[in-house]
């Protein structure tokens, strides 16, 4: 479970990105968070995987405060976690296979395991026949999907998608989100950020909806009102 108490974030100065926000995430949501620019989107995100630290309040990670973890503990809090971003964040001299295999290297991943996992996360993002292509050679949405192959092989709790199809035109969209789908039924919890209202329409799920930091509405049944 992912707990927000009374998070408030302040970068220097200025208005709070996030003032008072308190949320739970139970595993195996599919949660998607709206709002315009600059509502704190992005920032809550980064709390979950302590990019950021609250200036007051608490993020809890499995019941555990985030701001209190060591260099190991934040070592094991980012294997948990998956991440992808709208400007997909490809090593540009890697394939595609070496870029998934690589994530599994620094995780301390065996060669067996690597060998085994890396195919089986191509087949399931639909790109096995692109695996020794560059990323430069591949469109925008297989060089997502190529992200999200990536964010899955090391088999997280929690995938935190920020604008991923952001860059993408609507065929694209449409893949990635059914990839998101895929993953959440098996059981992966997934936090989504997103402008696109067609792929909430189409989700039906949880959404959060911030306005200057705030929470202003949490609906379970996928209301997107902005
Ligand atoms: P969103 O993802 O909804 O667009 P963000 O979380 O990126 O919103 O930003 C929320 C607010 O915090 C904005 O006013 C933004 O300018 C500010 N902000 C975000 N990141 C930083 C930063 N690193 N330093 C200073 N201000 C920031």
């Amino acid at each position: 479970m992912i707990y927000f108490d009374k998070v408030t974030k302040f970068y220097n100065g200025g208005l709070a990105a996030l003032d008072d926000v308190t949320i739970t995430i139970e595993p195996g949501e599919f949660v998607s968070i709206v709002g315009h620019s600059g509502a704190g989107k992005s920032t809550l995100l980064k709390m979950i995987f302590a990019e950021e630290l609250p200036t007051e309040g608490t993020v809890y990670f499995e019941s555990n405060n985030i701001a209190h973890f060591r260099k190991k503990d934040l070592n094991m809090l980012r294997r948990k976690i998956g991440t992808v971003f709208q400007d997909f964040r490809l090593l540009p001299t890697k394939t595609v296979y070496e870029n998934i295999a690589f994530a599994m290297e620094a995780a301390g991943q065996r060669n067996e395991d690597i060998a085994a996992d890396v195919p089986h996360v191509l087949d399931l993002v639909d790109l096995s026949e692109k695996m020794d292509s560059f990323p430069r050679e591949l469109s925008g949405g297989e060089q997502q999907r190529v992200a999200l192959a990536r964010a899955i092989v090391n088999q997280p709790d929690v995938v935190v998608a920020d604008e991923p199809t952001g860059n993408l035109d609507p065929i694209s969209t449409y893949e990635i989100v059914q990839i998101l789908k895929k993953i959440n039924d098996l059981g992966t919890t997934v936090i989504l950020t997103t402008h696109n209202k067609g792929v909430i329409d189409s989700l039906g799920r949880r959404v959060i909806t911030m306005d200057e930091g705030r929470v202003i509405r949490d609906d379970k049944s996928g209301q997107y009102v902005l």
